[in-house]
C-alpha cells in the first residue's frame, strides 16, 4: 500500500513541498520537513510496541505522536484527557498499550501509573534528509483503536485499519475537492475520529495544513478564515455559537462568506442554525455523517452530477440532511422486519446499514458485540434511522435506541421535533425523548433550555407550536425546563443522562 502521508515520507527534505506549513497549534508550527524530522525522532522509541496510547490533548505533541506511531506501524489508542479515572482504567485494561506518548511535563492521572512513558517534544529532530522510515504499513494493519463516544452505552474500542483511513480521506477529497492548497481551521478534540482522522490526518494526507484553535472561539474562526484558511470543520454546538454571534460580529460574516468549505458533523445541525448562517453569509454549511466504526459515510458533494442511479444530487447542501453516500460507500435502509426500503419518498424510515472499505474490523475484545453489529451478508448496522428523498439525500431521523419514539401507532423521530422547538424564540436548546405511556405506548417529552429563565415558554404553547409545523401527534406531552443539556466533549446530547436525572 502506498504511504498514508506521501507529503511526509516520499518528498526529500529539500523539495519545495517540504517547506510548506503542515501543523500549527497556537504559536507553534511545523513545516512538512520539520514534522518529518520531529516524527522521525519519536519512531525509534515506539517501533517495538504493538499498541501505543497517546495522551490526546489538542496540541502539536499529540499530532506528532500520532503521525510517528502510525508511520512506525504501531496501533494508536488516543486517550481523552478529560475522561474520568474509571473510564480511563477501562480503556487501558481493554486496550493494553505498551506505552503512553505524552508532552514533556504533562501530569498523567493514576490509571497511567506504571505504564512506560515516552515524552514527545516537537522541537526534537531526527538527523538526515530522510528522517522517517519507509511507510511499510499494510492495508489491514490496525492503525487506531478509537473508543466510541459512549452516547448509548459504555464506550467500545473500534479497531480501525489503515485502509479505512486512506479510503475515507480519499472519498472526502473527492467529494469536497480537498487539495494540498486547503488550510483547515480546527477546534475539535483529538481523541475522536472527527478531530483526529479528518482534522489532522486528512490535511497531512493531502499535503495541506491545519491550524488548531486550541479552544474554539468565534474570534479564532474570524482570525484564521480572514488570514488565509479555506475550510472550517466543526460540530453543531460550534455552528450554534457562530449563528448567535453573526448579528454582532460583521468580521465573522465576511470571514465565513469567503471560506471555501464549512463542514458540520458528529451530530445533527439544527435547521434553524443552518438557515441563520446561510441568510447572514450566503454560505451553506455542508453536513457530513459518520461514526467511529465506519469513519465517514455521507456528505453533500461538490462534484458534478453523480452517475449512480440512487443519487441524483448535484452537490448542493440541503438543511436537515446529511447529503448522499460518499464514493465507495454502499448504503441501504432496512425496515424492522429486514426488508430493504426501496422508496425514495422522504417518508419510509429504515435503519442505515453500510458496506465499504471505510469500515472498522471489530470491537476490541468484544466478539459478541462485533457479530451483532453485522448482518449475515456483511452489512454494518449503524443503529441510526433515516429516510431518503427523491434525489437520494439522506435525512437522519435519529438513533434507534434513543431517538425513535413509538407513540399512538406512529414512529416519530426526535430530530424533527427538536428542530421545530428550536424555531421557537423562547427556546435556546432542545432535546426530545419518549417515555412509557399507558395510552399511547410512549409519550413525547421535551427537555428545554429556555432563552430566558425568567419567562420560560409553557407546555401548551410549545405543543401548539410543534403541531402547527409538523402534525398533531408530534406534540410534546411533558415539558422539563433545564439550565443546560448534558453534553459530551463533542457537544452531543447524552439522552441517557436525561432520564437518569
Ligand atoms: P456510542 O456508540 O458509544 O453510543 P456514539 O455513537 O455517539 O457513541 P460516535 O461514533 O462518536 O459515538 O458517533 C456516531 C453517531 O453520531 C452516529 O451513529 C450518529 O448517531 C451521530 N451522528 C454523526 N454525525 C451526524 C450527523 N451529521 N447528523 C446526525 N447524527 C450524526
Ligand atoms: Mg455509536
Amino acid at each position: 500500500m502506498p504511504s498514508l502521508f506521501p507529503a511526509l515520507t516520499d518528498a526529500p527534505a529539500d523539495a519545495p513541498a517540504a517547506g510548506r506549513p503542515a501543523l500549527r497549534f497556537g504559536e507553534r508550527s511545523l513545516t512538512y520537513a520539520e514534522l518529518a524530522a520531529a516524527a522521525g525522532a519519536v519512531v525509534g522509541g515506539v517501533r517495538e510496541a504493538r499498541r501505543a496510547a497517546v495522551w490526546a490533548t489538542p496540541t502539536l505533541e499529540t499530532a506528532v505522536a500520532v503521525t510517528a506511531a502510525l508511520l512506525a506501524g504501531v496501533t494508536v489508542v488516543p486517550l481523552n484527557p478529560r475522561s474520568g479515572e474509571k473510564e480511563l482504567g477501562h480503556i487501558l485494561s481493554d486496550s493494553t498499550p505498551d506505552l503512553v506518548l505524552a508532552a514533556p511535563g504533562e501530569k498523567l492521572p493514576a490509571p497511567l501509573d506504571g505504564l512506560a512513558r515516552l515524552d514527545v517534544d516537537p522541537a526534537d529532530r531526527a538527523p538526515g534528509d530522510r528522517p522517517l522510515p519507509e511507510d511499510r504499513g499494510r492495508d489491514e494493519d490496525p492503525a487506531l483503536v478509537v473508543y466510541t463516544s459512549g452516547t448509548t452505552g459504555p464506550p467500545k474500542g473500534a479497531v480501525i485499519p489503515r485502509r479505512a483511513i486512506a479510503s475515507t480521506l480519499d472519498a472526502l477529497a473527492d467529494a469536497w475537492q480537498w487539495t494540498g492548497d486547503d488550510v483547515l481551521v480546527h477546534g475539535l478534540p483529538l481523541f475522536h475520529v472527527h478531530g483526529l482522522v479528518l482534522g489532522v490526518l486528512g490535511p497531512l494526507r493531502r499535503g495541506g495544513s491545519v491550524r488548531h484553535l486550541g479552544r474554539f472561539s468565534t474570534e479564532g474562526v474570524t482570525r484564521e478564515l480572514s488570514g488565509g484558511a479555506t475550510m472550517l470543520f466543526g460540530v453543531p454546538t460550534m455552528y450554534h455559537r457562530v449563528a448567535e454571534a453573526l448579528p454582532t460580529e460583521p468580521e465573522l460574516v465576511k470571514a465565513l462568506a469567503g471560506a471555501r468549505l464549512l463542514v458540520s458533523g458528529s451530530a445533527a445541525l439544527p435547521v434553524h442554525d443552518h438557515e441563520r448562517i446561510a441568510a447572514a453569509t450566503g454560505r451553506r454549511v455542508v453536513e457530513r455523517y459518520g461514526m467511529t466504526e465506519t469513519l465517514m459515510l455521507c456528505s453533500s458533494r461538490w462534484t458534478p452530477p453523480d452517475p449512480r442511479p440512487s443519487v441524483r444530487a448535484d452537490g448542493e447542501a440541503r438543511p436537515g440532511t446529511v447529503g448522499v453516500p460518499l464514493p465507495g460507500v454502499e448504503l441501504r435502509l432496512v425496515e424492522e422486519d429486514g426488508t430493504p426500503v426501496t422508496a425514495y419518498d422522504g417518508e419510509t424510515v429504515g435503519e442505515i446499514q453500510v458496506r465499504g472499505p471505510n469500515l472498522f474490523t471489530a470491537y476490541l475484545n468484544r466478539p459478541d458485540a462485533t457479530a451483532d453489529a453485522f448482518t449475515s451478508d456483511g452489512w454494518f448496522r449503524t443503529g441510526d434511522m433515516a429516510v431518503r428523498d427523491a434525489d437520494g439525500y439522506v435525512r437522519i431521523v435519529g438513533r434507534k435506541a434513543t431517538d425513535l419514539i413509538k407513540s399512538g401507532g406512529y414512529k416519530i423521530g426526535a430530530g424533527e421535533i427538536e428542530n421545530a422547538l428550536l424555531e421557537h424564540p423562547g427556546v435556546r436548546e432542545a432535546a426530545v425523548t419518549g417515555e412509557p405511556d399507558a395510552d399511547l405506548g410512549e409519550r413525547i417529552v421535551a427537555w428545554i433550555v429556555p432563552a430566558d429563565h425568567r419567562t420560560p415558554p409553557a407546555l401548551g404553547e410549545l405543543a401548539d407550536h410543534v403541531a402547527r409545523r409538523l402534525a398533531p401527534h408530534k406534540r410534546p406531552r411533558v415539558l422539563h425546563l433545564l439550565a443546560a443539556l448534558p453534553r459530551n466533549d463533542m457537544g452531543k446530547i447524552m439522552k441517557r443522562a436525561l432520564h437518569d436525572g
